[in-house]
C-alpha cells in the first residue's frame, strides 16, 4: 500500500519534513507519495530564505545549519565544495541557504525511487475527515485525500491592532514586509516608520536605508538583537536547572550560569548557547502561570540574546545608527492618520512623525484563536486542534501530533515549527526544525526509535483514495 502524506507549507520546515518523509520511507523500502502544498514559487525558501537581498545573512553560523540532524556537516561541506575558504563560523546569505534547501529536496526526491514527490502550488484553506483520513481543501477548489498531514505553516501573521483601521486600509501600510514587492511602493522613498525592533526590522532597515531618508524604528522595549561573537565559541553546558522550582528560581539559576560563563570565556554567549538543549524541558517544567509571566516579562530580553545577528549585520546597523539613518526608540504607536502624501504618526514618547510609510516588523501572532487564517480557524472550530500551553500556538504531543479539544477526535495531523511554540518555546530555527522534521516523519511512518510516544503510523488502517485527486501536481 502506498502511504500518502501532505505537508502544508514549503518553507524550511515543510521542505525538511518532506525530505525526512522521503528518506525514511526510502530506507524502509516503502512506497509513498508526499504532497508539498504551498502557493510559493520556490521550495525551501519561505519567509527567511526567500529574500533576494544578498545583504540578508543567516543568523546562525554555517556549521549549525545542516538540513540533517544526523549529518551536522552537510551544509558546510556543500559550501566548501563551492568555496574552499568557507569556514564553520561563516554567516552566509540567506538566499544561498534557501537555494541549498531547494537542492536538498530535489536530490532526495531523485534518490528515493519508490517515493513520489508532488509539489502543489495552492493554499490549503480547510481540512475535513472522510473515512478516517484527512481531506484537504485547496484554494483552487480541488481536494487532496491523504493518510496524514503535517502542518509547516511558519509563523502566522502578527496582530496589527496597533495600526488602527485607517492605517491598515491604507496603501502606506506594509503589513508583511516579506511579501514580494512589499517594500517597492510608498516605503521605497522618504522617511519610514518601522514598528518592531527585532530581526525583521534589522533586515528591512538594511534594505531600505540610503542617504537622505531616516528610518525610525520603535518597539515597546526598543531593544535590538545582540550580535554573535566574530569567532563563535563552544557552548558552555548548563548546570542542572529545574523550571518546576518556579520562574524566580530559574531566573536566578540562569543568571548564575551566565555569570559563570562570562568568568570562564569572557562573554555570556557560550553560556546562553548552553541553554539551548534544555530550553524546551525547562519551559515545560514551568507552571502555566510562570509561562505566562515569562512571556510578559522575559520573552523580549530572552529573544534579543538568544536570536542574534551576524557580526557583519551588527556592523551595518551600527553604521546606520551612527550616521543618523536609523533611529531606534522605546515607544508605541498611539495614533496614525494616513493622508494624501504621508502618514502622521503619534508616538507614546510624545513625538509626532510624518512618514511615507509604516512597515509592520512586529513578531508573529502567539494566540492563534484570533487568527484569520482559514485553515487554522477550521482546525480550531472542529476541535481537531486546541490552543497550546499559555495560549500560544497549537497544542501538540511530543512527536508533534495535534492534541484535539476536549471531547473531539484526534485526526492524523502533525505539526512542525512555529505553531508548536506553546509546547517548546524555541521551535523556529533550523537546528530545532530539522529534529522535529525527523521525529514527525518517524511518527507518521511509525519508524521505531525516531517517533515519539503515542505515534500513529500512517499505514495502520490507512484508506486508499477512492478517486483520482483533482489537483494539478508537478513531481
Ligand atoms: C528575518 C529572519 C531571519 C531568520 N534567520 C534564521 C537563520 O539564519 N537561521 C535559522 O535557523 N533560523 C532563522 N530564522 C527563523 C526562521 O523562521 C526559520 O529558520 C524558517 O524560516 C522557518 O521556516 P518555516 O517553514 O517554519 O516558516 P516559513 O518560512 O514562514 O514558511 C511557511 C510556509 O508555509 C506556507 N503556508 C502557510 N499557510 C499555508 C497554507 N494554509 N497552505 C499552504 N501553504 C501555507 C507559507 O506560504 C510559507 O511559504 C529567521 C527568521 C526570520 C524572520
Amino acid at each position: 500500500m502506498t502511504g500518502r502524506v501532505a505537508v502544508v507549507g514549503a518553507g524550511a520546515a515543510g521542505a525538511l519534513t518532506a525530505v525526512q518523509l522521503m528518506r525514511q520511507a526510502g530506507r524502509a523500502g516503502r512506497r509513498a507519495e508526499v504532497w508539498l502544498v504551498d502557493p510559493a514559487a520556490h521550495t525551501g525558501r519561505g519567509v527567511a530564505y526567500g529574500t533576494p537581498d544578498a545583504r540578508h545573512l543567516l543568523n546562525v553560523p554555517a556549521a549549525r545549519m545542516s538540513a540533517f540532524p544526523d549529518d551536522p556537516g552537510h551544509f558546510l561541506r556543500r559550501l566548501t565544495a563551492r568555496d574552499p575558504h568557507a569556514a564553520p563560523g561563516d554567516f552566509v546569505s540567506r538566499r544561498e541557504y534557501g537555494r541549498y534547501l531547494g537542492e536538498v529536496v530535489e536530490e532526495t526526491a531523485a534518490r528515493c525511487r519508490h517515493v513520489r514527490l508532488n509539489r502543489v502550488r495552492e493554499r490549503v484553506v480547510a481540512v475535513r475527515e472522510r473515512d478516517g483520513g484527512p481531506v484537504l481543501r485547496l484554494s483552487g477548489g480541488g481536494e487532496l485525500r491523504v493518510d496524514a498531514v503535517v502542518l509547516a505553516l511558519g509563523a502566522l501573521g502578527g496582530d496589527h491592532g496597533w495600526a488602527g483601521p485607517g492605517l491598515r486600509a491604507s496603501s502606506r501600510f506594509v503589513a508583511d514586509p516579506w511579501a514580494p514587492g512589499a517594500l517597492e511602493g510608498p516605503a521605497a522613498q522618504g522617511d519610514v516608520l518601522l514598528v518592531g525592533t527585532g530581526l525583521t526590522m534589522v533586515d528591512v532597515a538594511v534594505t531600505l536605508a540610503r542617504p537622505g531618508r531616516v528610518l525610525h524604528a520603535v518597539s515597546r522595549s526598543g531593544l535590538l538583537p545582540r550580535e554573535h561573537l566574530p569567532v563563535p565559541a563552544a557552548a558552555v553546558q548548563a548546570p542542572p536547572l529545574d523550571g518546576a522550582h518556579g520562574l524566580d528560581a530559574l531566573r536566578r539559576g540562569v543568571r548564575l550560569h551566565l555569570a559563570a560563563g562570562r568568568r570562564r570565556c569572557g562573554d555570556w554567549r557560550p553560556a546562553l548557547d548552553g541553554l539551548r538543549p534544555v530550553t524546551a524541558a525547562l519551559w515545560q517544567q514551568l507552571s502555566a502561570a510562570d509561562r505566562r509571566r515569562f512571556l510578559d516579562q522575559d520573552l523580549r530580553m530572552w529573544e534579543v540574546h538568544r536570536h542574534r545577528v551576524a557580526p557583519a549585520t551588527a556592523v551595518a546597523v551600527g553604521a546606520l545608527r551612527a550616521g543618523g539613518l536609523l533611529r531606534v526608540a522605546a515607544a508605541e504607536v498611539v495614533g496614525a492618520v494616513p493622508g494624501a502624501g504621508a502618514v502622521e504618526v503619534s508616538l507614546s514618547d510624545g513625538r509626532r512623525l510624518r512618514v511615507a510609510a509604516v512597515v509592520a516588523c512586529t513578531g508573529p501572532r502567539m494566540d492563534l484563536t484570533g487568527s484569520d487564517d482559514p485553515l487554522v480557524r477550521c482546525l480550531l472550530e472542529h476541535g481537531w486542534a486546541r490552543p497550546g500551553p499559555a495560549g500560544v500556538g497549537l497544542d501538540t504531543r511530543d512527536e508533534g501530533r495535534l492534541v484535539p479539544a476536549a471531547g473531539a477526535r484526534a485526526v492524523r495531523v502533525w505539526a512542525v515549527g512555529a505553531v508548536r511554540r506553546g509546547n517548546l518555546l524555541e521551535t523556529t530555527a533550523v537546528p530545532e526544525i530539522r529534529v522535529q522534521a525527523a521525529q514527525v516523519a518517524g511518527a507518521v511512518w511509525g519508524v521505531p526509535g525516531v517517533s515519539g510516544a503515542g505515534s500513529s503510523p500512517v499505514l495502520e488502517g490507512a484508506v486508499s483514495p477512492a478517486a483520482p485527486v483533482p489537483v494539478s501536481a508537478a513531481p
